[in-house]
């Protein structure tokens, strides 16, 4: 993928427009700017009498005048304070526009976790537990899994605290949710159907789709999709892509990658990830990396929809230039929200110590999510915004008038 010099949209979004679109005073504009917290913490896993791992910790809280601050815990070894507080905020204006009851929040740990052992990083994971038991234990900071974490690590946090609550994206077997891990491919598959259905009159099954990324979000949003009808005809990951415009067959994708460790090689057409984004197809959902959709690879997107997976893979240029060549954009807010909507239920279900079967978690994403797109389409339709824009202005609004419910502004 090309570096590209374009404008991170950062949190997600131009805010100062928004801020303008809705007539906020400065002080408004402010508190929104800023983050509430950040908290940097100089991480010292002691391994034995030789060896310490020292790494640094971010924890970051955005926004919280809707509710604790939640997102996941990100394990990388060039993860920023930058890209934690990026990442918080795109939170806030998630759960706003969802109306889960949350706040923006993120954290991470600047190591490597493939250089880590399963035990060694459950040790660096209880050392930051260490670390923020008070934000954990009051719940003002309730983490999930993300880039270099998972439910296994999750387990270790709730082994340290024996609070359910505390932590979503638990193992189903201790304390976590069915459905929580194909949460947020289930999401972004309902959000194509909605988007194909509603803006372009087309049913799902006549539907062609290319998938950038076969992680967690790719490999789910393609086997939901590819359930309902839809001919996935192209996939790529960090090695490399196919192509086949008879339509994948997911399942054989899926025994392939778990030999490999790719989508390359699997039978069709060799493509690159820069062919992939320019392919002739209905939907293009980019579920991997930031910013795929820039400067350089917009003007060649064919796509009419174009279903953020991935948390920003537009940036400021691309959005603008897909705008101006009629592509419609879901953005990551409402696109990928299936997963902190899924927490939700997994927290609401820790809390009270009910258990929901997995079809009432479908249920629960799939009216979410429509509900928030019907919003975001008749927003646009109203003030002639686009989708982006439009999803931005219901979130902040939210976030806005909780605010002033709280006393803040
Ligand atoms: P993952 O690590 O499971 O999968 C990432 C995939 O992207 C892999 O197939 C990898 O090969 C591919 N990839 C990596 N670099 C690439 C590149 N340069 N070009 C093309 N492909 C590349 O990650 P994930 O959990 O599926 O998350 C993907 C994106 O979705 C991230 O932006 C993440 O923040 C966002 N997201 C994830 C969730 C979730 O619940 N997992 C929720 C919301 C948003």
């Amino acid at each position: 993928m090309p570096l590209t010099q374009d404008k991170k949209l950062v949190g997600g979004a131009d805010l100062s427009r928004i801020a303008g679109l809705l007539n906020l005073s400065s002080t408004e504009e402010k508190l929104l700017e800023k983050d509430e917290r950040q908290t940097t913490i100089d991480l010292r896993t002691k391994l034995d009498e030789k060896t310490v791992i020292l790494a640094d910790a971010y924890l970051v809280y955005h926004n919280t005048a809707r509710g604790p601050a939640k997102g996941g815990i990100r394990l990388a070894s060039n993860v920023t304070m930058d890209e934690t507080r990026d990442l918080a905020e795109r939170m806030t204006w998630k759960t706003a526009l969802t109306k889960i009851p949350f706040g923006g929040g993120k954290s991470a740990i600047r190591v490597d976790p493939r250089t880590l052992s399963t035990f060694t990083k459950k040790l660096v994971i209880r050392r930051f537990v260490h670390e923020i038991r008070w934000e954990l234990t009051s719940g003002s900071y309730i983490p999930a899994p993300d880039l270099g974490s998972g439910p296994p690590e999750m387990a270790a946090i709730y082994g340290e605290l024996h609070m359910p609550e505390c932590v979503t994206g638990k193992p189903p077997r201790v304390g976590g949710l069915p459905g929580r891990e194909e949460a947020t491919g289930y999401g972004v598959s309902v959000a194509t159907i909605y988007a194909l259905e509603k803006l372009r009159n087309k049913d799902a099954k006549e539907s062609t789709i290319a998938v950038q990324g076969f992680g967690n979000v790719g490999s789910w949003t393609c086997n939901f999709l590819s359930e309902s009808g839809s001919r996935i005809v192209a996939v790529a990951d960090a090695d490399g892509g196919v192509f086949n415009s008879d339509g994948l067959n997911i399942k054989d994708l899926h025994k392939h990658v778990d030999e490999k460790g790719t989508a390359k090689d699997f039978s069709g057409k060799a493509i690159t990830n820069e062919e992939l984004l320019a392919l002739d197809v209905d939907v293009l959902i980019p579920a991997a990396v930031e910013n795929v959709i820039n400067r350089e690879t917009a003007p060649r997107v064919r796509a009419k929809i174009v279903v953020e997976g991935a948390n920003g893979p537009t940036t400021a240029e691309g959005d603008t230039i897909l705008r101006n060549g009629g592509s419609v954009v879901v953005p990551d807010i409402l696109a990928n929200s299936g997963g902190v909507i899924a927490s939700y239920v997994e927290w609401r279900s820790g809390k009270s110590g009910s258990i929901t079967p997995r079809q009432e978690v479908y249920n629960t994403l799939r009216e979410t999510i429509e509900d928030a797109f019907h919003r975001v389409t008749e927003t646009s339709d109203r003030l002639d915004l686009s989708y982006r824009d439009a999803a931005m202005v219901l979130a902040v609004d939210e976030v806005v008038k909780a605010m002033h419910d709280r006393g803040w502004v």
